[in-house]
């Protein structure tokens, strides 16, 4: 038997691992989320404190150094270029409350009622035709992170190869990690993947690889039209499923859009669509079209998950988008977040180091900074985000985004949720930590 001293610690330590998991579970760090202050002390009432171990896989997860970010983002005084949220000017809330009160009007009943994992079927139907598919290769998620869950749970086996961009998706990355593959990052350029560098033997043993064409997640970029060619080929070949994620697909600023993965090859993608950035995250609605065969087994998978997403959300956004106002509504938030990249590249072409690189996206959410290579990214977001500083920015660091070998040279800059004056400041004083690190 322990002695007291050792289990009360475990509990402590218990109750800190509880707090992270119910943090990641009901927020995705990813999205800026402020969470309530957490006593350092343990508060669990000893008689509530189940002396139970946690499972292997629940005591893997981690919680992220975003966490460290998103205690100081919610505070007035700091810029913050660090959340994955989109603007919430841009949320449609007008069309929302007239959809919700037709849905009261007219289908309260239904649209509170349990329902069918699928998904609501004009909804689907919806989703099915833009994508030329049919009906059941598409299944609705609650966003399409609990995709890249279902997907991981349907297809990773421990030690599994699973192909990523570097640098990628750090959700994606953690909903992998719970089943434990093994990660190969294939060599990326402002181009996307670098095809001509990869050949057969280095998809031949992997299960998936995750890509994302369109204004990646972390560094904005868009894969050309031939590298989509290349890798369909490839993976084709390899019999490597694709997963493509493309959450920032209708969010080019110029409104044109290339040939998705999956209508290249649409035997071999798995693809995942949402509407967080469209319409509003806070309904999670996401979607898959994938294989017949696999949106079955995803189906039942969802299933054991939450048997269904929530049933008014998605009549919800059905009705906005049967309304007919997407178009209208994709437009306004591609000039406003074309008009924030505009505002932001112009301050780093200002203010930046002539060692300091980014890119220059064409839509999305984000700039990706490769700083000089003695600058460590996590020691500039301490010297950032510093209560001493007159100025406080936070971002991402960069190391967090890759599978393999983190790099602590770069770091991910959000420019949707600022506006163009705090973007000045806030990147003037950026380059003016970096010159003196
Ligand atoms: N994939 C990528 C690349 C993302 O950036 C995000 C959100 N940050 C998601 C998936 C999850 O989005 P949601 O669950 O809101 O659809």
């Amino acid at each position: 038997m322990p002695i007291f001293g050792s289990w009360s610690k475990a509990f402590c330590n218990l109750h800190e691992v509880a707090h992270d998991l119910a943090r990641i579970a009901k927020i995705r760090w990813d999205i800026g989320y402020q969470p309530p202050a957490v006593s350092s002390s343990c508060s669990f009432p000893p008689e509530l404190i189940m002396p139970t171990e946690l499972s292997r896989r629940a005591r893997k997860l981690t919680s992220s150094v975003i966490r460290e970010i998103l205690k100081v983002t919610a505070s007035p005084d700091v810029i913050s270029f660090a959340g994955g949220i989109p603007a919430p000017e841009t949320f449609p809330v007008d069309l929302l409350h007239t959809a919700c009160e037709q849905i009261f009007a007219e289908e309260a009943r239904e649209a509170l009622q349990y329902s069918l994992t699928e998904g609501f079927l004009p909804l689907r139907q919806w989703i099915a035709s833009r994508h030329s598919a049919d009906v059941d290769q598409v299944l609705i998620t609650t966003g399409s992170q609990q995709a890249l869950d279902l997907l991981a749970k349907a297809l990773l086996d421990p030690g599994v190869t699973v192909l990523v961009e570097s640098p990628t998706y750090l959700g994606a990355l953690q909903a992998f990690s719970l089943f434990e593959p093994s990660f190969r990052e294939l060599p990326c350029d402002d181009a996307g993947i670098c095809t001509a560098e990869l050949t057969p033997a280095d998809a031949a043993d992997a299960r998936l690889a995750y890509l994302m064409p369109n204004f990646q997640n972390p560094t904005g970029r868009l894969m050309s039209a031939e590298r989509r060619h290349d890798v369909c080929r490839l993976m084709g070949d390899a019999g490597v499923l694709i997963v493509e994620d493309d959450p920032y697909g209708e969010l080019g600023f110029n409104g044109q859009r290339l040939q998705s993965l999956r209508s290249i090859h649409p035997e071999g993608v798995a693809y995942l669509g949402s509407f967080s950035k469209v319409l509003a995250p806070g309904l999670r609605v996401g979607y898959v079209v994938a294989p017949a065969w696999l949106t079955a087994k995803l189906t039942q998978l969802k299933q054991a998950a939450d048997l269904h997403s929530s049933t008014f959300d998605q009549r919800l956004a059905y009705r906005v988008l049967a309304s007919g106002a997407l178009p209208a509504q994709i437009d306004t938030i591609r000039k406003l977040y074309a008009s924030r990249c505009d505002a932001m590249l112009q301050a780093l072409q200002a203010s930046m180091a002539a060692e300091v690189r980014w890119n220059r996206p064409e839509g999305g959410m984000f700039i990706w900074l490769n700083l000089p290579p003695q600058c460590d990214s996590h020691l500039l977001l301490q010297k950032s985000i510093a209560v001493a500083q007159s100025t406080r920015v936070a971002f991402v660091p960069g190391a967090p985004f890759h599978a393999v070998a983190p790099r602590s040279d770069c770091l991910r800059l959000s420019f949707v949720t600022v506006d163009a004056e705090r973007i000045r400041i806030g990147i003037c004083q950026l380059a003016e930590n970096i010159r003196t690190m």
